[in-house]
């Protein structure tokens, strides 16, 4: 019997581990979570994926509870800047496309649609809310999209047949803060100390931790979330590391928190706005802003990025300290290793771009409470589950390279080193197949990772990546029913659009 877990670490990963074992496991495991005073947080991870609410309801909170008191706001999606052409911005937004006739709207959107609108406007309706700053709630708290709404019980991704339609901004440290107090509410013990030492057996089986000040701590199963130095996982067990700086670049970002003086209005999105080498993120918190420069020490240096980043979102506010955060990029090749666990950062971060991070985290809990193992330490539930971890990643590895290959942009060094850059052999297929015709389920990465076709798409035809034209079937098919659907999404948007309070409206009113 596995009865009682130690968790390292007390970020985002490591509470939200803590939190979610308590949740599934109740009473019947020990949850014990050490955390150093001495190691601070990253402080950063604000941005989140439509997933996240499977999350916060299978611990039953409520989002009109937490999310004020985490500064939090809401996502719809995310607006690219600059990506192709000075001045242009598109949504990547958390929206199905809708089909008609066998072919969905961006099919129809090449033979149909207008070239001189942008295809994301024409073919959903989360841009018009994004574009007018519309929360996805009505004042009286109800959903935009009809039957969406509701508690999701103690569900998990897998379960997740709809695409809801946002995600969360919040304060990273907020967010830890709120989950350590209900974890240990309901009994997670929680010890503020320093782990000074990884004690293992002939084995190499970790049997406990050393404390500066409370001793041996002893476990069954240690979860390792110590962020990017990966003290458990790397340095103690000896797990390799698979870097991906071959194919993404970014081993920096600079981070600085912009309060908002006239907080009387909030955009619904985050923005990835290209910058001379990498991109910055804007995520807007209820009073204050996120921002942050993600950037390659190979064409810019750490003063630099922090000047680009402060004359772009704070220029005159010398007061406020910037973060400079060296990134580790890529993945342990397992995870999990004999009786350590690697979740968060300890395990694997691609980058910034499309906020996957706290995704990866909800996916490595989920898949650790199914994969739970006993005194048999099943090796085939650590193979299931270490495929599983590795194919999110990379999936998402593939797909951040899109964005590089995709871009128009070729102006500076950077952009310019980004189209000659080596890409994972099976995107080089996709991206060769996406010439001729819109990607789907069975050509995009064909593993779990978080992404559907719509995103595939939604960021090819956004970055400029169109095919020349739509599939010949198009053109023996009666363009009517098509048609009449453009007419609808466009209708549904700006009654949406009308009947919405804005975003900082409705948050406003869950603030008081
Ligand atoms: C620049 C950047 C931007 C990001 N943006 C996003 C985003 O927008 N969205 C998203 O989903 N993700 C994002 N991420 C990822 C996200 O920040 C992380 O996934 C998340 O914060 C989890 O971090 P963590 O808990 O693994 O590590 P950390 O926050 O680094 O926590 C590590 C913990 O380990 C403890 N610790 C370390 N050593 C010891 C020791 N010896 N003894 C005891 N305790 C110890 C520390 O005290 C701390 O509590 C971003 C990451 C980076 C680098």
């Amino acid at each position: 019997m596995i009865g009682s877990v130690v968790i390292v670490g007390g970020g985002t990963a490591g509470w939200m581990t803590a939190t979610y074992l308590k949740a599934a496991f109740g009473e019947r495991i020990g949850v014990t979570l050490v955390e150093s005073e001495q190691v601070s947080r990253i402080g950063v991870g604000e941005a989140t994926f439509s997933t996240l609410r499977h999350f916060f309801d299978y611990l039953g909170l409520d989002e009109a509870d937490w999310l004020p008191k985490c500064a939090g706001g809401y996502k719809l999606g995310i607006r690219f800047e600059n990506w192709s052409k000075p001045g242009e911005h598109f949504y990547h937004p958390f929206e199905r496309l809708r089909t008609v006739d066998g072919f969905t709207m961006a099919d129809w959107w090449l033979e149909l649609g207008d070239r001189s609108m942008p295809f994301d406007r024409q073919c959903f309706i989360t841009t018009a809310l994004c574009d007018n700053k519309r929360s996805p709630r009505m004042m009286d708290g109800s959903l935009f999209a009809a039957g969406l709404d509701g508690s999701l019980g103690k569900s998990t991704l897998e379960e997740q047949r709809a695409q809801f339609p946002y995600a969360y901004h919040f304060d990273a440290d907020a967010v830890a803060q709120y989950l350590a107090k209900y974890g240990t509410d309901r009994g997670v013990r929680h010890i503020v100390d320093n782990v000074e030492n990884v004690g293992q057996d002939e084995r190499g089986w970790i049997t406990h931790v050393d404390t500066k000040s409370h001793g041996k701590i002893e476990g069954d199963l240690f979860i390792d979330c110590t962020g990017f130095r990966g003290m458990l996982i790397n340095q103690t067990m000896g797990g390799e590391f698979d870097s991906f700086s071959d194919v993404l670049p970014n081993n920096r970002a600079v981070a600085l928190r912009v309060p908002r003086e006239e907080a009387t209005e909030m955009n619904p999105y985050t923005t990835a706005t290209a910058m001379s080498a990498g991109w910055m993120w804007t995520i807007p918190l209820f009073r204050r802003n996120g921002n942050g420069y993600v950037y390659s020490d190979q064409f810019i240096t750490p003063e630099e990025a922090e000047q680009e980043l402060r004359d772009a979102v704070a220029p005159g506010r010398d007061d406020l300290q910037a973060n400079h955060i060296r990134m580790r990029i890529g993945r342990n090749k397992q995870s999990w290793v004999k009786n350590c666990v690697a979740i968060g950062l300890s395990s694997a971060f691609v980058e910034p771009l499309e906020s996957t991070g706290i995704f990866f985290i909800q996916h490595a809990v989920e898949q650790l409470v199914k994969h739970f193992p006993d005194e048999r330490w099943d090796p085939r539930l650590m193979r299931d589950y270490n495929d599983r971890v590795g194919h999110v990643v990379d999936g998402v590895k593939e797909f951040l390279v899109l964005h590089y290959k995709s871009a128009q942009r070729e102006d500076t060094p950077y952009w310019k080193e980004a189209k000659i850059r080596e890409m994972p052999a099976g995107l080089a297929e996709r991206l060769e197949l996406s010439g001729s015709h819109l990607l789907d389920d069975e050509t995009i990465y064909p593993r779990y990772h978080g992404f559907e076709n719509y995103s595939w798409n939604a960021m090819n035809l956004g970055l400029g990546n169109i095919p020349p034209r739509a599939r010949p079937a198009i053109k023996h098919l009666d363009p009517a029913n098509a048609r009449r659907e453009f007419a609808n999404l466009k209708a549904e948007g700006e009654a949406m659009v009308a009947a919405l309070p804005s975003c900082y409206e409705y948050l406003a009113s869950i603030n008081d």
